[in-house]
């Protein structure tokens, strides 16, 4: 581990075999950043680098909206190869340590100030707050190393088992703690009453997602994706008791299924900080993404 590794690791009580990187700091104080802090990059809908020079409700445009279609892109691996490709970087770097002089070195030496430690370590002990709250409610989930992959990572990545209303999810999820937490929430209080009247008798057991944790940068290529941190979920459909499977598209109007689909997607907004969907662009056609990017005071992107 570089030198840098070995400071921040007497810094933070984190995983073992975690690679930390300037990127994951850079993470950890994006997640506890308030949404009036500057962040150094923007988030979905182009909150964060939005939220220092446009009100919360300014419209936003279509590529700041924009998001990738996500059917094209695949789960990462369980262990991403960026992480391995983490060691080696910080390999190289000590060799080429060796010969570089006192003044090199200290230009290289990423900039953690006092502060940027103090944020880290309370991002730790909120995600570890958050996940005994998960606890608290029933949800089954593991923990996973945290990610840093160049500009993308996620702190203590909570893999997903069951949620506390007996919901499950197809794949495996790559959220953070807030996230997972969110969409617990989400399922118990909108998707599940919803499920109940709109279609008595056939409960929703199951849920598919299409993406949680991806590296990638938005569709527009010049900001990194909420996905990117962990804190976004596309969920593209639900599965019922009767076997029936409910796709996330333009329902028949009028429908028990658009019914359905309205009132989860209303029911979002406010566990989730950004909901778009059907009808936003094309992009989000076939799914809800759904993400808790910060915004001042609060502010809801719900669309
Ligand atoms: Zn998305």
């Amino acid at each position: 581990m570089s030198s840098t590794g070995n400071f921040q690791s007497r810094l933070f009580p984190l995983p073992r075999r975690c690679v930390v990187a300037p990127a994951l700091i850079a993470m950890l104080l994006m997640a506890v950043a308030p949404a009036t802090a500057q962040r150094p990059h923007g988030g979905e809908t182009g909150a964060a680098t939005a939220v220092a020079d446009k009100p919360a409700n300014a419209p936003l445009s279509g590529d700041e909206a924009a998001e990738r279609p996500v059917t094209a892109i695949p789960l990462p691996e369980r262990r991403p190869a960026g992480r391995k490709a983490a060691s080696s970087a910080a390999d190289a770097s000590n060799n080429q340590s060796d010969r570089a002089t006192p003044a090199e070195l200290r230009d290289r030496e990423p900039a953690i100030t006092p502060e940027a430690a103090v944020a880290a370590a309370a991002a730790i002990a909120d995600a570890r707050i958050c996940e005994a709250e998960l606890t608290r409610r029933g949800v089954t989930f593991t923990v996973g190393d945290s990610i840093s992959e160049g500009d993308c990572g996620v702190l203590r990545p909570i893999e997903l088992d069951q949620l506390s209303s007996g919901v499950t999810i197809a794949q495996p999820t790559q959220l953070l703690c807030r996230s997972a937490l969110a969409l617990d929430i989400w399922v118990a209080s909108s998707v599940v009453p919803a499920a109940q009247a709109q279609f008595p008798g056939d409960a929703v057991t199951a849920f598919r997602h299409a993406s949680t944790y991806v590296c990638r940068s938005r569709s527009s290529g010049s900001r990194i994706s909420e996905h990117a941190r962990g804190s976004a979920v596309d969920v593209a459909d639900f599965g019922f008791v009767s076997g029936r499977r409910l796709g996330v598209e333009k329902q028949a109007d009028g429908s028990p299924e658009q019914a359905f689909q309205r009132k989860i997607r209303e029911g979002a907004c406010g566990p989730f900080k950004t909901v778009l969907g059907p009808g936003t662009d094309a992009d989000h056609a076939t799914h809800f993404h759904l993400d808790i990017a910060a915004r001042r005071n609060g502010a809801t992107y719900c669309k």
